[in-house]
């Protein structure tokens, strides 16, 4: 007999939500996480677009999703999926950790992770110098100068926090900014703040410790070097979905096709947030898919046990 009726993989929004839904619907669910629970809102400062919440701090809404989950006698455990077995009715989740679960219907919702521009250096300050977190490592970068590197959502409202904690802030991208309009000129009018758009970021200048990059002009030639304590990083997003590829549920891109019923081609596998191939990635939708996840996958256990 499987362990759980419903193991969800990955603990943000997506996964929360699903857990809560499948939980109401009288399924037995595990929730699994490589990491603490909360997704990528956990790093998020500030969040000015969730429904009813004027502003809410990314931490805070996680805790209040996670102990909802807890409420509703959803198990949680540290756990990184490595692979998923498909044996028709009943799925084993193999984990690094150890762990093997079975259960009767997974539900994937790994999310993405951010892109490294994969130029010179970088992985020489990767963690030291380089960042992809403005709430985890800004507090490092009071009164220094830093790099923003992109020029979307994430780079622009990031920016907007980093930029009241250093003395400078150097925004680099290879387009122009391309976030919500008003948050772009909220940020163009900062007066320790200067914007270069246009700008393919050639290398990060070699040394022991970090002190800036070199790029240049994709309009001119023209080459750009800014110095700096630490860098940014918010080039786009990839699919966390490794573990996933041999499932044969994957786009050219890696991230999971799922159907408006967030159905995989693999029954009893559902997916559901960042990590599907879909066109706005937010919280809210996030959350939609999860609550529909659950809902299929509810459908799915309750078919096979009658
Ligand atoms: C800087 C930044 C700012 C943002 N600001 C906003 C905003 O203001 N408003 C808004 O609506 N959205 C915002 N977003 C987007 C929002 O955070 C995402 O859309 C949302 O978190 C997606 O939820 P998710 O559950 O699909 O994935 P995630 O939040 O990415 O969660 C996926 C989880 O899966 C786990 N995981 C991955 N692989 C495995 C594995 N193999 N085994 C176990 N666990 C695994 C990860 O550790 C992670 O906890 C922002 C994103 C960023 C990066």
């Amino acid at each position: 007999m499987a362990d759980y009726d419903v193991a969800i993989v990955g603990c943000g929004p997506a996964g929360m939500t699903a857990a809560i839904y499948a939980a109401r619907a009288n399924m037995k669910v595990l929730l699994l996480d490589k990491l603490a629970p909360g997704g990528q809102i956990v790093n998020t400062f500030e969040i000015g677009n969730y429904p009813g919440m004027e502003k809410v701090g990314g931490a805070d809404l996680a805790i209040s999703m996670f102990e909802h989950t807890q409420k509703l006698g959803v198990a949680f455990d540290y756990a990184t999926v490595e692979e998923i077995l498909d044996e028709g009715e009943e799925k084993t989740l193999s984990c690094k950790e150890g762990q093997r679960i079975s259960c009767k219907a997974v539900i994937l919702a790994t999310g993405t992770r951010p892109r490294m521009l994969g130029v010179p250096h970088e992985l020489d300050f990767a963690g030291s110098g380089i960042s992809w977190c403005a709430v985890c490592d800004g507090a490092n970068y009071r009164d220094r100068d830093v790099l923003v590197l992109g020029g979307g959502n994430s780079a622009v409202e990031e920016s907007l926090y980093l930029a009241e904690l250093a003395r400078h802030l150097t925004v680099v991208t290879l387009f122009d900014l391309t976030a919500d309009p008003s948050a772009c000129d909220k940020l163009r009018a900062l007066p320790n703040v200067d914007v270069h758009e246009f700008y393919d970021i050639k290398e990060f200048l070699p040394g022991e410790h970090f002190t800036g990059l070199r790029a240049v002009s994709t309009k001119t030639g023209e080459e750009l070097v800014v110095h700096a304590d630490g860098a940014f990083e918010y080039i786009g997003l990839q699919p966390t979905t490794e573990p996933f590829g041999s499932l044969g549920i994957l786009n050219d891109h890696g991230y999971i096709l799922a159907d408006r019923e967030m159905k995989t081609a693999r029954p009893g596998i559902f997916a559901a947030g960042d990590a599907i191939e879909k066109g706005l990635r937010q919280i809210v939708t996030a959350e939609s898919d999860g609550a529909i996840a659950a809902e299929s996958a509810a459908r799915y256990v309750r078919a096979l046990t009658r």
